[in-house]
């Protein structure tokens, strides 16, 4: 989970190498995971999030804020029982159980998190 990625620093410590370093797109220094699947300003990953929160039924409650952690940890994620607050709408059932929605975000999050990156490294030719 750390530094497994040949990504920013550590192009920057290998001579004629430094400028793999920053960001092809937005020229950012020392290019992160971080900044690759959610932060970089001109790439498709905030297409991609935008799609994969569209495609998310809103009847499991709100999409969730996508960070880095979240990324890491999705194949951990287990949605709490809904609630009063984060009840469906009185036209939907409810349905406590929570576990086909804590299965949908974990693949949405990772296929997401994913293509964002290999469509990075097609673009920058490291696949
Ligand atoms: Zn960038």
């Amino acid at each position: 989970m750390h530094g497994a990625h040949k990504i920013g620093e550590y192009w920057s410590k290998i001579p004629t190498y430094e400028h793999r370093a920053k960001c092809t797109h937005c020229n950012a220094d020392n290019e992160s995971l971080e900044h690759i699947l959610i932060n970089c300003p001109n790439n498709t990953s905030s297409l991609i999030w935008s799609l994969a929160k569209r495609t998310w039924p809103l009847k499991f409650g709100n999409w969730p804020r996508i960070s880095i952690g979240t990324v890491l940890g999705c194949g951990n994620i287990n949605l709490p029982p809904l609630t009063r607050q984060n009840n469906p709408p009185d036209n939907q059932p409810a349905n406590n159980s929570q576990k086909g929605a804590s299965r949908l975000l974990k693949i949405l999050i990772s296929e997401s998190a994913y293509l964002i990156w290999t469509m990075r490294c097609d673009r920058t030719g490291t696949i």
